[in-house]
């Protein structure tokens, strides 16, 4: 068993602070251990003999041989006391302790000396700041909450203790039992992924579900739970959607991302599903823990009543679900065991005078039904049928079929024992029949989370000392941002750009123009100007006799706005059918936990107006890249709308993945956009950059 393991099956255990003084947390603690504790535990209370009848030592040194120490004594004699532990060799601590990181300077002066006497002494160290931990195999119980926990498959991390609590007492009432439940407080030492990573491994645990308003380590969260994920379904409540004020930035992406999009592309990810609401998350858990897997998509309906099959209908078609068609010996079969006035096609309407052996009939012939990958059996209350018995039916059926059933037994009272019986069979029941398709929604996202494969981004052959050559100009300038003079970097790194270079007078102009055919496009080169075109610095459609007086224009035109702008010249650019292809965006911006944070979607300059975005953090292999092009609503537009041919897809995909590793090898670039980066049909080309470099990190 390794250490962690320990924390939640220890043999000893150290209360430090146990009291008998009504009302303490010391003493709460004490009451909660010896309730239900198959070990050992020890009060430590230099003042006492004895606290609740059990023999007390005065020092943690007094009980060496403890696998936990629980710590509930005010901050500063409280890191003594762990570092007592350390000495002794006691290797798991939960620090109920207030007074650290959310007290101000002096708390964050603890916490600091907190991490590193845990790192010295190679401590798992829970809170401090936190309600404690739960394990109901070992029957621990180290809160001081009022509540344990009945057991069950699903293991619980909360970053609130006060939502622990609420959780405990609403979960005995629907029997929803717990393995392990750990609350993390200010996670100083152990956080949300060693949780995940323990549990990934742990038999007593089929779900793993979390509260967190922060991840601390967002790139080993997610490599931890790409892992996890193929085994053990995680489902995570991230609170705080909203952000505190977007950071100013110069790139359309760093605009429009937010920490919140980087937690939704790591979660998508790492195969975490992300749950809205505490509702959501506790209807996913028991969903993932009841119920198996689908095979495919398609759901049935048994119902007897119209109405919530309707409800049914609507939300199955509102969802990555299908409704079922059935098999023709089916609708046979069905019309055989049902009446005439009975619908026999999906949703099974068996009517309201249905009893229980018509019920049965129908959903036996149903859930045999090849086509049928999951049902929802929905009844409304009937004065011939029993909810009790009916819930009794569903169960059997499920066992006997093997497909997941979820159950929207409408009512009030009524529905309370009926929904006991359910549970003991993992099915859920609902009032409303949108949040059943919910649930098997969930189970469906999970399957196919289960069955991919991680897939390593392409390495691909750049060049990198041309990069780092054009990075470097930026210590020569007034900003930090460079503009389409850095256009090479995408060249050394395999991205198409149209042929064009940068110019610093009329003549050279009109010598870059006749390198081409036809006419081009000019764009002012400034670092004053963060887009070109809002300040009217892109003419487009030049002919060659208009080259000269176009540079002209376009450097007056900046030197108006700003009249002390640096103009470094003027950039000559062959012009593209942009009317033929779609101007899609390709981003970077950098995520202060999870890294570089890759963006694609619908690109010109209404970007940040449409929002047509998605994200995903770099580095992105092959089919993550792909999976982009389908999540924009744009999506349809690349397959060719309106009787356009659809764009080259593996060229986007190219450029990607080329931009990703780019991204990746040099963390001195910020923010990066390459905005349009045009797709055609045959290719896809970037005809702007604009980049923020930090000289520090070449
Ligand atoms: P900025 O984003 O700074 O305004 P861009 O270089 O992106 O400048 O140009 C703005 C718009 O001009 C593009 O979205 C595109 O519609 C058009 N454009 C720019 N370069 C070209 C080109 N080479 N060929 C055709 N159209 C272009
Ligand atoms: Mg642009």
């Amino acid at each position: 068993m390794d250490s962690l393991a320990r924390l939640f099956a220890p043999e000893t255990v150290a209360v430090v602070g146990a009291t008998d003084r009504e009302g303490s947390i010391g003493r709460t603690i004490l009451t909660n251990l010896i309730e239900g504790f198959r070990g050992a535990v020890v009060p430590v209370n230099p003042d006492r003999e004895e606290v609740l009848g059990i023999e007390a030592v005065g020092d943690v040194a007094d009980v060496p041989d403890a696998d936990l120490a629980v710590i509930a004594i005010p901050a500063d004699p409280a890191l003594e006391v762990v570092r007592t532990c350390g000495e002794v060799g006691i290797r798991n601590v939960v620090l109920i302790s207030a007074g650290f990181g959310e007290m101000g300077d002096a708390g964050t002066a603890r916490e600091r000396e907190l991490a590193s006497i845990a790192a010295e002494y190679d401590l798992n160290v829970v809170g401090p700041n936190c309600l404690g931990v739960i394990s109901t195999s070992s029957g621990l119980n180290a809160t001081f909450g009022p509540e344990f926990s009945l057991q069950g498959p699903m293991s619980f991390v909360s970053q609130s203790g006060a939502f622990v609590t609420a959780v405990l007492d609403w979960a005995k009432d629907q029997g929803i039992g717990f393995e392990h439940v750990v609350s993390l407080g200010n996670k100083t030492v152990l956080d949300e992924t060693d949780f995940v990573r323990e549990w990934g491994d742990d038999p007593g645990t089929d779900v793993i579900l979390g509260y967190l308003e922060s991840i601390e380590d967002g790139r080993a969260f997610l490599e931890t739970a790409r892992e996890v994920t193929d085994e053990t379904p995680v489902v995570l409540v991230k609170a705080g959607r909203t952000e505190a004020g977007a950071q100013a930035a110069a790139s359309h992406t760093g605009a429009i991302a937010g920490s919140d999009r980087a937690y939704d592309a790591a979660f998508e990810q790492g195969g975490v599903l992300r749950a809205e609401s505490p509702q959501e998350l506790f209807d996913y858990a028991q969903v993932l823990a009841g119920q198996p897997l689908p095979a495919g998509d398609s759901v049935a309906v048994v119902t007897n009543a119209g109405g919530p099959g309707v409800m049914s209908t609507d939300a199955l078609g509102a969802s990555r679900l299908s409704v079922a068609s059935f098999a023709d010996e089916t609708i046979d079969r069905l019309r055989e065991v049902l009446p005439e006035a009975a619908n026999v096609y999906n949703p099974v309407d068996v009517i309201g005078d249905a009893d229980l052996d018509r019920f049965r009939k129908a959903m036996d012939v149903v859930f045999a039904d090849e086509n049928v990958d999951a049902a929802i059996v929905c009844s409304a209350p009937a004065p011939i049928v029993d909810y009790d018995a009916l819930a009794a039916v569903i169960g059997d059926l499920h066992e006997k079929h093997d497909i997941p059933v979820v159950s929207c037994l409408m009512g009030g009272n009524r529905t309370r024992s009926a929904g006991a019986v359910l549970g003991e069979y993992g099915i859920p029941n609902y009032f409303d029949p949108a949040r059943a398709v919910d649930s098997l929604s969930a189970l469906v996202e999970y399957r196919e989370i289960s069955r991919r494969e991680y897939e390593p981004p392409t390495e691909f052959d750049v060049d990198r000392d041309r990069v780092r050559t054009i990075l470097e100009r930026v210590r020569s300038r007034e900003t930090n941002r460079l503009g389409l003079e850095a256009l090479p970097i995408l060249d050394a790194y395999g991205i198409p750009t149209p042929p064009g270079r940068l110019v610093e007078s009329p003549a050279e102009a009109i010598a870059a123009a006749e390198e081409t055919d036809g006419p081009v496009v000019m764009k002012v080169v400034s670092p004053a100007v963060v887009h070109k075109s809002d300040v009217g610095g892109v003419a487009v459609g030049v002919s060659q006799d208009e080259v000269a007086d176009t540079y002209d224009a376009l450097v007056a035109r900046v030197r108006q706005y700003q009249p002390d702008a640096t103009v470094l010249g003027v950039y000559v650019q062959e012009q593209v059918d942009v009317e033929r292809g779609v101007e899609t965006i390709v981003g970077m911006n950098r995520d202060p936990q999870f890294g570089p944070l890759l963006m694609f979607g619908l690109g010109g300059i209404f970007v940040e107006v449409l929002e047509d975005v998605t994200f995903r953090v770099a580095p992105v292999g092959e089919s993550e890249a792909r999976t982009m092009l389908d999540e924009i609503e744009a999506a349809p537009l690349l397959a060719g709308a309106r009787g356009r041919e659809p764009v080259d897809r593996d060229a986007v995909v190219d450029v990607l993945q080329r931009l990703s590793q780019l991204v990746t090898d040099f963390p001195a670039i910020l923010e990066l956009d390459v905005n349009p980066l045009v797709a055609t049909a045959g290719d896809a080309v970037a005809i702007d950059l604009r980049l923020t470099v930090d000289p520090d990190r070449l």
